[in-house]
């Protein structure tokens, strides 16, 4: 069988009974064992996905199926909570979590019929831009620079679900995207990211890192797919309620590449002396190609861009300090016993997270502690209003925003800076949108000198996910991105 499939042929292929989705499972569980040396599975749930594969496919015979995606294998982040199977945040100190409950996302997957292959590596509590901060060590990206045999970051912290779509692990997967985690990894490793608007996808059961900015979004090899499991896992859930009450859309079917007349916004603040200029010439060819597919480019300006990392440091951490103080060793993951309570505390928290973990809490703490909290944390929420404003000025004038995803693509594992601020400008790119609330898609445009992806990223307003979906597969269909990484790690 095609390897490379994407989650549409994959349904195809089901629906004409020229595979069956035990089959499929099989497939892709065999390519799971021979990809050890990826890293991407934190837990692998073989029985459970062979037996739900062979339910599906009664539900076949039957005619009975829970939707049109009805048995496709998918890999979901370890972070969402998943009933009976383990959910580790890829953190030592929730290394022994077994939830009791499914999160929405996850359950509206089953409810779809989909097939869990089991729970993908992260960066712990998904901070980080490398997945190097997790517990159970870094996952390789699948590519490799045509000029090294070097290890690549697979980028974070989603960086298990987007190296196990592009190394035909699972045919789609489950991210999370805080300031980046869907889009950098995406664009790392030549697959598809989708971060939704903020309020979109139910957070329920999904391991919060910072509440304000957390989304659960696709990982997917094509702009179809994301389409798809986008209307899989959207939609109101009384238990968030950050949850948006829209009505379901059908992003798949609504999916429509005509860009004639579309407004294309190109920041000013967004060009650097800095990005290398294989990214630029990418980012100037999808511009001219937009241009001659009918859309109209007009130059723009989000004037607080380059306040947006700072803010995001002030942010992030400040929400993830409270969300993480639950993990005292009492209520969930591991305890370290000592002498009295305040010990037992201490003990359990200063083994159970990694040196990362305990950066942002300590900087979280620090910029909500009494005599700091309006110097540092009171600022950054007015000036997240200031990048907020930015890009609703910007909608006034342009349908879409087109950005690089990243100022790089894959580099080294063992060459990330000692300076956790430089692995921070990752993400430079992607936080604006993070602290906006606004929905944006990471799509393979080209390969750069060392044939590695080169992602570029369009940004539409809130709640208009069928626009950027549909701008996406208008490039995605005039270039035709066909690299795929070659399979070296095969053992
Ligand atoms: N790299 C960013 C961070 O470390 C974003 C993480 C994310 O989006 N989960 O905070």
């Amino acid at each position: 069988m095609k390897i490379n499939l994407n989650f549409i042929e994959a349904c195809s292929l089901l629906e004409k009974n020229e595979t069956t989705s035990v089959e499929l499972t099989k497939i892709y569980l065999k390519n799971i064992k021979e990809a050890k040396e990826l890293n991407c599975f934190n837990t692998i749930s073989a029985e459970q996905a062979l037996d739900d594969a062979e339910k599906s496919d009664i539900r076949r015979k039957q005619g009975k199926l829970k939707s049109r995606f009805d048995g496709i294998p998918i890999g979901v982040k370890d972070l969402f909570c998943t009933k009976n199977i383990k959910t580790t945040a890829s953190s030592k100190i929730l290394s022994n979590f077994i939830p009791s409950y499914e999160s929405t996302v996850t359950q509206n997957c089953i409810d779809a019929g989909l097939i869990s292959l089991g729970k993908l590596n992260c960066d712990e509590f998904a901070m980080g831009s490398t997945n190097k901060t997790s517990f159970y060590g870094p996952v390789t990206n699948p590519w490799k620079s045509n000029k090294s045999e070097a290890k690549l970051v697979p980028g974070g912290s989603s960086g298990g679900s987007a190296a196990a779509v592009a190394a035909d692990l699972c045919v789609v997967s489950l991210g999370t995207d805080t300031g980046g985690s869907i889009r950098q990894p995406a664009s790392f490793t030549g697959t598809v990211g989708l971060k939704p608007t903020y309020g979109r996808v139910s957070r329920w059961g999904i391991i919060a890192f910072a509440s304000s900015l957390d989304q659960a979004g696709p990982i997917t090899k094509t702009v179809e797919d994301a389409a798809a499991l986008l209307e899989i896992i959207a939609g109101h859930d009384p238990k968030d309620s950050t949850s948006s009450i829209k009505e379901k859309e059908s992003f798949l079917d609504n999916l429509n590449s005509s860009v004639k007349g579309i407004k294309i916004g190109i920041p000013k603040e967004f060009k650097s002396d800095g990005l290398p200029v294989s990214t630029q010439k990418a980012w100037d060819d999808c511009k001219k190609l937009l241009q001659s597919n009918g859309a109209e480019l007009i130059d723009i300006s989000l004037p607080h861009t380059m306040d947006a990392l700072p803010t995001y440091y002030i942010i992030a951490p400040a929400e993830a300090s409270s969300n993480l103080a639950r993990y005292d060793g009492v209520r969930f993951g591991i305890r370290e016993e000592g002498e009295n309570l305040i010990e037992m505390y201490e003990k359990t928290r200063s083994i159970g997270f990694g040196d990362e973990v305990k950066r942002r809490i300590l900087i979280g703490t620090y910029v909500l502690s009494s005599g700091y909290y309006d110097a540092y944390y009171i600022k950054a929420q007015k000036i997240r209003s200031l990048i907020k404003n930015d890009f609703n000025q910007a909608f006034e004038k342009v349908d879409a925003i087109l950005t690089p995803s990243t100022p790089s693509t894959a580099f080294e594992i063992e060459n990330e800076p000692n300076d956790p601020v430089q692995t921070y400008l990752n993400d430079v790119f992607t936080v604006p949108i993070n602290l906006a609330g606004i929905p944006a898609i990471s799509i393979p445009f080209t390969n750069d000198e060392n044939n590695l992806p080169i992602g570029l990223q369009l940004i539409t307003n809130s709640f208009e996910e069928q626009k950027l979906l549909n701008i996406a597969k208008n490039v995605q269909d005039t270039i035709n991105y066909k690299s795929v990484p070659k399979n070296w790690w095969k053992s």
